[in-house]
């Protein structure tokens, strides 16, 4: 495996495995590698002759009262993680490399971007778009690889590479989950065993209104009071930043679940600010 860290040098490399005929599967990330991640990578593996991963936190995709300083990293552990699934280049750029002191471009799909996690972090969705058209670009890549733990992102990344015509496929993985259904995410280094403890109601709550809808229910408002009130029961503490059922694609609030329907939260346990979504109707 290959470390970069000049976007340059990464994309001549690109250009020559595509020029010698060998196609290119990218999985951008954020580095602190847990299963989840593995996942990503072990499946990208397999769709292409090339695997690159990118590892950046991306500072733009970040509030200003926002972990950036804090998010956790380790980068020797992480570049021994992607080799040992395949990946052919680990991509670790610095902030300066991948931003000009003078940057002023900015990708942003407003209409998925502004409910959701987009309401208490505004600028977030424009860093992420913005970061990861830039991987494509400098990575030329034939798919690149998302989780559907963060479900709003993958369908505003799926929205932007459509409407501005990037030749890139997008795949979404399910979510990676510990034993007790806690989603993984490098964040949960954030609790404390407490809130370790309870975390798992997140999910518990989600399922729990997955088998009401599965009974007959459709009213939006007694899903979302099912979930709130298992959580104010169970995960004292435990305060939702939103708890939301959504159209999975266009992400619009739905008024009753008759249809495609995704619930999706973000909840603050603690330090951290942890995110969950599931399917109630496909
Ligand atoms: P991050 O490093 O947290 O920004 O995530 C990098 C990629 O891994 C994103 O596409 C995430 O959606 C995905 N990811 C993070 N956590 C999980 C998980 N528990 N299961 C599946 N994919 C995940």
């Amino acid at each position: 495996m290959q470390i970069f860290t000049d976007p340059k040098a990464l994309a001549a490399q690109c250009r020559a495995w595509h020029a010698a005929g060998d196609d290119i599967a990218l999985v951008p990330t954020m580095g602190y590698y847990h299963a989840g991640h593995e996942d990503l990578m072990s499946y990208a593996r397999g769709l292409a002759r090339r695997l690159v991963v990118s590892l950046f936190v991306n500072p733009t995709q970040f509030g200003p009262n926002e972990d950036l300083a804090a998010y956790p990293r380790d980068a020797e552990r992480d570049s021994a993680i992607a080799a040992a699934h395949g990946a052919d280049a680990l991509f670790m750029p610095e902030p300066a490399a991948m931003y000009a002191p003078d940057h002023a471009t900015w990708v942003e799909v407003p209409e998925l971007a502004k409910g959701l996690c987009g309401i208490d972090r505004p600028i977030h969705f424009r860093g992420v778009c913005t970061v990861v058209l830039k991987l494509l670009l400098l990575t030329g890549a034939d798919v690149a690889v998302f989780g559907q733990k963060d479900w709003q992102q993958q369908a505003i990344i799926r929205r932007m590479v459509r409407d501005l015509n990037v030749p890139t496929r997008i795949e979404a993985r399910p979510t990676t989950r510990e034993a007790d259904g806690l989603a993984m995410s490098s964040r949960n280094v954030y609790l404390t065993p407490d809130e370790r403890a309870v975390a798992p109601q997140i999910r518990a709550a989600l399922l729990e209104a997955r088998e009401a809808v599965a009974a007959g229910e459709t009213d939006v408002s007694r899903l979302r009071e099912l979930v709130l009130t298992r959580w104010r029961e169970h995960m004292p503490g435990g305060k939702p930043d939103y708890l939301e059922i959504v159209h999975p694609e266009s992400l619009e609030p739905l008024q009753s679940v008759d249809g495609p329907a995704l619930m999706a939260c973000a909840v603050k346990l603690g330090k951290a600010r942890l995110i969950d979504n599931i399917l109630l109707r496909s």
